[in-house]
């Protein structure tokens, strides 16, 4: 008798911030997601973790723009999205928690939502921690975690990306345990409706950075890359589901 294909359990984004959480032992109560049992079993040995979250990463975006990031492959797996913007989408990434749960719709809502990120609850139990974002976001987050730095907005996209990777290998000099970085040029490219071979150029961007990052970190550093929600536009279509890759390193 042929024994039945292994059931694949439907993840979600938020299910990112309780694995996490297991991994670097970082209490995360009343959070909506779990731990992802595949993820945390293969991550043991890490002592660190650098979150980054690719805009506009879908799942089917993701295996389209693959042979462009050479460097974003390893244990690849399908995330339920939470919501269709980045705002309240990343809040869900980072807390553990769906958007009625949280409440974040704006980067104003940061300041008065009653729910902790993942970056909030490591610095409250002693676990350094970092995040490389967009200057507003950056803002918001100032008051609650020691290790930020902000992007200025920019029309060019690619520069503003590569300003994000600067910044990010900056402040790994102080070592955190949990790093979170956004890069934003695959999500612009969609929203100006720039051709695939464009697209494909700005993953190239993005992989190249990572690339860099990665030069930076120790051996026992887990590196996780997540979409923040499916791609918009009409570059690419049919994307339903978010990626979320644990890099081979
Ligand atoms: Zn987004």
């Amino acid at each position: 008798m042929m024994a039945a294909p292994p059931i694949r359990a439907v993840r979600s984004l938020v299910d990112i911030a309780p694995t996490i959480a297991e991994l670097l032992s970082i209490p995360l109560p009343g959070a909506d997601g779990v731990a992802i049992p595949e993820l945390t079993d293969c991550l043991q040995r890490c002592d660190r973790t650098v979150l980054v979250i690719v805009d506009s990463l879908g799942y089917f975006t993701y295996h389209r723009l693959q042979p462009y990031m050479p460097h974003i492959r390893g244990t690849v797996i399908g995330c339920r999205a939470v919501a269709d913007h980045t705002t309240p989408a990343i809040a869900s990434i980072l807390t553990g928690c769906r958007p009625d749960t949280h409440r974040i719709f704006t980067t104003a809502d940061v300041h008065t939502s009653p729910i902790k990120s993942i970056l909030e609850l490591a610095e409250e139990s002693g676990i350094r921690s970092a995040l490389v974002i967009e200057r507003e976001g950056a803002r918001a987050m100032k008051t609650k975690i020691d290790l930020v730095a902000g992007v200025d907005d920019s029309r060019d996209i690619l520069d503003y990306d590569t300003k994000i990777k600067e910044r990010t290998i900056e402040l790994l000099k102080h070592e955190p345990v949990l790093m979170v970085v956004h890069f934003r040029a695959i999500d612009r490219y969609a929203h100006e409706a720039r051709s695939f071979d464009e697209l494909a150029y700005a993953a190239e961007r993005i992989d190249n950075h990572l690339c860099e990052i990665c030069r930076n970190l120790s051996r026992s550093t887990c590196v996780i890359v997540c979409g923040d929600h499916p791609i918009h536009g009409t570059c690419i279509e049919g994307d339903q589901d978010v990626a979320l890759i644990v890099l081979d390193r």
